[in-house]
């Protein structure tokens, strides 16, 4: 997944551009910017490659998150539904508005079950989050029916699955609004970064706006703009900017390295009985970011995660014990542990998160491996990771072989 390990000149040349000129801030200093407008011709270029009208590049996929919500309307109250299995950014975005977040099960797709996303509808129920984590996707159909019969928001969070298609449309183009992220490990990298793209003109300006303290960014006298609405700065540099412009234009050979690397050792995995995978809805297409699969306990799973790593397979991560993408980690959560006060709705409406029964969720997650896939393998290394993967699976699975 990470754009920092191809690295180079085109990204040196877009940051040059900016040094030369001095001009960090993506707005105004028209006279003095040699034409350069890094920022701008990312969102541009973005939004084309991802099929959208409209493309916002803001601070952080945080940030991307936060506005999105925003600028659809969401404020203090609102229930969003969000999955168990995600960053902590998707709960921390919500609450920062006085939102709600409301927690629900995961399926076999590693993202929100459509049953479960049904159940928890209130009056209250603004937006839903899908979280397509590790490379794969939600079930955008069934997400979608719900969002529309029930008037709901669709945001689809794509922080991790930059490039991944359904039914041919870019993932994060098939909600209403639709966010990345672009910090350090992330697909494209801009250092810190995030987008939020849409095909709603009122949704796209209100972020254009929201992100930039309100700024209705009406001719070019900064000074003189008007504020129709209370915003925040969420803005970009252009030399972040600059930066991830860089790694736009290879984001394409990204995409077909991971699959390449992906493709032999999920060929490599699937001769090995008991290992099964993660389902990937049909119509869709993964970005080949993650390796995500099954082994039949979380016992055997845990046992093989530790095998993994003894045995030098780097890379590999068992979410279900780890401190910042499940549940069972986010005890700050759990305990409403804030620096100040929050929102009276917050706390009213909340879940007992320490008592609600996740254990569908847990089913999935504990027995879930994903292995990271990187661009800078040589083939030889990734057919030598396949067969350690291998050998490691078969040991854990069938100890009375002799290997
Ligand atoms: C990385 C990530 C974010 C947050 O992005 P930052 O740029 O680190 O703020 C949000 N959601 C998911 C699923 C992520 O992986």
């Amino acid at each position: 997944m990470p754009g920092f390990e191809l690295f180079g000149e085109a990204e040196r040349k877009h940051v040059n551009d900016v040094m030369q000129s001095g001009i960090l801030m993506r707005y105004g200093f028209d006279g003095v910017r040699n034409g350069h407008w890094k920022a701008k011709e990312f969102e541009q270029t973005f939004a084309h490659r991802m099929g959208t009208q409209h493309c916002q590049l803001v601070s952080s996929g945080t940030a991307a998150l936060t506005v999105a919500l925003a600028s659809a309307g969401i404020g203090a109250g609102d229930e969003v539904i969000m999955p168990t299995f995600t960053f902590v950014a998707s709960f921390e975005s919500v609450m920062l508005l006085g939102a709600v977040p409301v927690l629900v099960d995961i399926d076999d797709t590693l993202t929100l079950d459509p049953a479960a996303v049904e159940a928890a509808i209130t009056p209250k129920t603004r937006c839903v989050m899908p979280v397509h984590m590790c490379g794969s996707m939600a079930r955008l159909s069934e997400l979608k029916r719900i969002c529309s019969v029930h008037e709901l928001v669709l945001l689809e969070d794509a922080c991790q699955a930059l490039g991944g298609t359904f039914e041919g449309k870019t993932l994060g183009s098939i909600g209403d609004l639709g966010c990345f992220s672009f910090d350090f490990v992330k697909t494209i990298t801009c250092g810190e970064g995030g987008a939020v793209i849409t095909n709603d003109a009122k949704i796209a300006k209100n972020a254009d706006q929201f992100q930039d303290h309100g700024h209705d960014h009406i001719g070019n006298d900064r000074g003189a703009e008007t504020h129709p609405f209370l915003g925040y700065n969420f803005r970009i540099s252009e030399l972040h900017a600059a930066v991830g412009l860089g790694q736009l234009e290879k984001l394409d050979q990204f995409l077909a390295i991971q699959k390449q690397h992906y493709t032999i050792l999920r060929t490599a995995l699937e001769k090995v009985d008991g290992v099964t995978f993660r389902t990937v809805p049909e119509g869709g297409e993964e970005n080949y970011s993650f390796l995500n699969f099954f082994l039949p306990t979380q016992a055997l799973t845990e046992k093989a995660h530790k095998a993994l790593s003894e045995a030098g397979v780097d890379g590999c991560f068992y979410w279900f014990k780890n401190n910042w993408h499940y549940i069972k980690g986010w005890e700050h959560l759990r305990n409403l542990k804030s620096l100040g006060k929050l929102p009276q709705e917050v706390q009213q409406q909340i879940q007992d998160l320490n008592n609600t029964d996740f254990s569908k969720s847990d089913q999935w997650m504990g027995r879930t491996i994903s292995s990271l896939i990187k661009l800078s393998w040589t083939e030889a290394q990734v057919l030598d990771r396949a067969k350690a993967m291998v050998a490691v699976c078969e040991k854990i699975l069938f100890p009375q072989k002799t290997h």
